[in-house]
């Protein structure tokens, strides 16, 4: 069976490293928000080309603390709106939710699958303080027109990076093309730990320094709290396997681009639409999602061939339960991207015969 991701393969190419680093961690006596932290953060951030980065418990949780630490800042309040695409993972949602802000759903670009920034500003109001963009499945969105809107109705913005790190817009890299940006490490994705993580970036010295009083229970000197802050902090032995994992990132990214162009060059068959990309860069191949109009078909057939995929996502935002207001309204494109996507393998370990074995499958396909 071709695996969907080969996560302990991947991990096992940095065996030796990530045993020193942990066994740095260990022998150091000091577990949380130490050395390993602090240089991960600097390593982090500059990687990102952003000035500040700060490691947080996960993904969910970078996104939450932006908004969060804008509501202390008295840039947002209860009931203030955050523009947010359709199609996306739930968390983009729930972190908007979760600080009482109201999110507004923006049909995606049925190619890119992205945010279509046409679209956004017919929603926004005299509440509305933020877009959302998600740079899904690697790509980055279209940032130019989003900034370019934001500024005109002054608007922070805030890219959700969890599935882009290392992608490019232009010259800057994801985590340094909004006012801030909301990274996941969670295993599977391009820079994963072993176990949960995630980080803030952002130049914005003041958001920064709000951002990591919050996650440290709202204490920005030992003792002393400015806010009913939360506890959300990266572990020192995850930022030490980060720190590892960081250094081979570009190369992984290659790998992936490598297979994304062989499957772009060889995948024939009309029944599947394959994915558009905008320029070269600026797609890191989280995930290759192709599209077709009888999925849960084609999914079953490419199992039986020994091929395993997954569906992101296969049920829209505004069709979850924990959505109930939601349920009986209609986003088209969303819903139509949720019926006919289905994710191929594919990962800095995949082998080449692997990937000829997906495409000739692929290809036989009627
Ligand atoms: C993974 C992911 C998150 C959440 O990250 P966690 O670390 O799992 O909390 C948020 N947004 C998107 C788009 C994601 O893919």
């Amino acid at each position: 069976m071709i695996p969907f991701l080969d996560l302990k393969g991947l991990n096992a190419q940095y065996r030796a490293e990530l045993i020193e680093a942990c066994t740095r961690v260990i022998d150091s006596g000091w577990y949380i928000q130490g050395n390993e932290c602090k240089e991960f953060d600097k390593e982090f951030a500059q990687y990102c080309g952003a000035k500040y980065a700060i490691g947080v418990a996960n993904g969910l949780d970078a996104l939450i603390l932006i908004l969060r630490a804008y509501k202390e800042l008295g840039i947002m309040n209860d009931g203030d709106e955050v523009i947010v695409p359709s199609n996306t993972y739930i968390a983009s949602i729930l972190a908007i939710s979760e600080n009482n802000l109201v999110p507004i759903l923006v049909e995606p670009n049925i190619n890119s699958y992205l945010i279509d920034p046409s679209k956004i500003e017919e929603k926004i109001t005299s509440k509305t303080k933020a877009i959302l963009p998600v740079h899904l499945y690697g790509q980055t969105c279209e940032m130019d027109k989003i900034n370019e809107i934001a500024k005109k109705y002054n608007l922070k913005v805030i890219e959700d990076s969890a599935q882009s790190h290392g992608a490019y817009f232009g010259n800057k890299r994801s985590g340094n093309l909004g006012d801030a940006s909301g990274f996941s490490f969670y295993p599977g994705k391009n820079l994963g730990a072993l176990g949960d993580g995630g980080a803030v970036t952002t130049n914005d010295e003041e958001l920064a320094q709000t951002i990591r009083a919050l996650a440290n229970y709202g204490s920005h000197k030992k003792y002393e709290n400015l806010y009913k802050g939360v506890n959300s902090r990266l572990d020192e032995i995850q930022a030490s396997f980060l720190r590892v994992k960081l250094k081979y990132l570009d190369n992984e990214i290659e790998q992936r681009r490598k297979i994304a162009n062989y499957y772009l060059e060889n995948i024939k068959n009309n029944n599947i639409i394959l994915p558009t990309v905008r320029a070269d860069d600026n797609h890191v191949w989280h995930l290759f999602v192709i599209r077709t109009a009888k999925r849960d078909e084609l999914q079953k057939y490419l199992l039986d061939n020994g091929i395993q995929t997954l569906i992101h996502y296969p049920i829209p935002p505004h069709k979850q339960v924990a959505y109930k207001e939601w349920n009986n309204e209609s986003y088209l494109i969303s819903e139509q991207i949720h019926d006919e996507v289905l994710s191929l393998p594919i990962s800095g370990v995949q082998s080449l015969e692997d990937s000829e074995k997906i495409v000739k499958v692929l290809n036989d396909y009627k």
